[in-house]
């Protein structure tokens, strides 16, 4: 048997359609542009990449791309001033805080200060609060673990009643992850570092995800055949053939998993494209509530 390889590129291609198609709606029928705001502390390279290839998305769909950047030596008071001015700025209807923030910051203070209502990341604790709590709805889902969802509906997975194992528990994946799919009736188990025995929990996983940092950390032989398996991980291994002597795996060994599972997300080109395409959709939600609240 050989899984059906969920096509991250393809679905988020499709989701920044549909964004785009309703951002240019937005501008025809209420003269109205979403913008996204960005900002960037220091000068760590890979964060620079990820805030520039989201500002270009930005561009592409029609979303106006506010861009900041501080130096790496930016006070606690500098940030967060930053922040409360595009909290207050009507033209700004998501801000970005690209994490990690240096080591000196309070992260936590700074995530907290984003308006509500702008929080397109979904990190805000009252997002996250709702999202944990039975009846809540959060204003906005983080957008790795909603672009994981999207693939999920993609495969054509039954969630309800299903059996999900998450490795992992971050804040930004494997929590959030959890807390999705335990709204959607799975029945959830959260793996993580001190877990005693991880492929007897995989062993009876009808989904996987794996949100863990490890270089194809879990094999064929740890699944359960038919699951579906949805990579998060995104690792650096050496590969002196490749131009940039390295090339990206996940934290599934996909070679080996993708005889047994029923469906598998690659790396590249699974969860990685998502993220991007789920920022924009929740950018145009926030412009959609901005938009109702103007008119009402
Ligand atoms: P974190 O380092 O914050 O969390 C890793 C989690 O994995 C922790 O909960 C940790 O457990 C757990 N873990 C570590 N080792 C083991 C082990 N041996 N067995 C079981 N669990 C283990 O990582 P993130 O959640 O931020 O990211 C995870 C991966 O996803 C990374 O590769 C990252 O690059 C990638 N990523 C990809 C994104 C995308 O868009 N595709 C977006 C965000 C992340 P414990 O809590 O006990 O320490």
């Amino acid at each position: 048997m050989t899984a059906f390889i969920i096509d991250g590129k393809a679905v988020a291609q499709r989701v920044k359609d549909e964004v785009k198609t309703a951002v240019s709606a937005m501008k025809d029928q209420f003269d109205y542009v979403p913008g996204l705001a960005t900002v960037l502390v220091g000068d760590d390279p890979a964060s620079a990449t990820y805030v520039r290839s989201k500002q270009r998305t930005c561009e592409a769909l029609g979303i106006r791309s506010i861009g900041h950047h501080l130096p790496a030596d930016a006070s606690q008071a500098e940030v967060e001033g930053l922040v409360r001015e595009l909290n207050a700025d009507p033209s700004v209807n998501g801000i970005l805080v690209q994490l990690p923030l240096p080591k000196h910051l309070d992260e936590e203070a700074v995530l907290n200060s984003i308006s509500l209502e702008k929080d397109v990341d979904g990190f805000h604790p009252v997002n996250i609060g709702r999202l944990a709590m039975k009846g809540r709805e959060p204003l906005f889902i983080p957008c790795t673990p909603a672009g994981c969802m999207e693939l999920l509906a993609e495969a054509g997975t039954t969630i309800s009643g299903a059996e999900a194992v998450i490795v992992g528990r971050s804040n930004i994946v494997g929590l959030p992850m959890a807390m999705l799919l335990q709204k959607a009736n799975a029945t959830v188990t959260i793996c993580h570092s001190r877990t005693r025995d991880l492929t007897a929990h995989l062993k009876r996983a009808d989904i996987v995800v794996a949100a863990i940092g490890r270089a194809r950390m879990i094999t064929g032989e740890m699944l359960k055949p038919g699951a579906t398996v949805i990579d998060v991980g995104i690792n650096r291994v050496e590969d002196p053939s490749a131009k940039r002597g390295y090339r990206l795996v996940g934290d599934v060994d996909f070679d080996s998993a993708v005889a047994v599972a029923g469906a598998i997300t690659p790396v590249p080109g699974g969860v990685g494209p998502m993220t991007i395409a789920m920022l924009m959709k929740n950018t145009l939600r926030a412009a959609e509530i901005a938009l109702q609240k103007r008119q009402s």
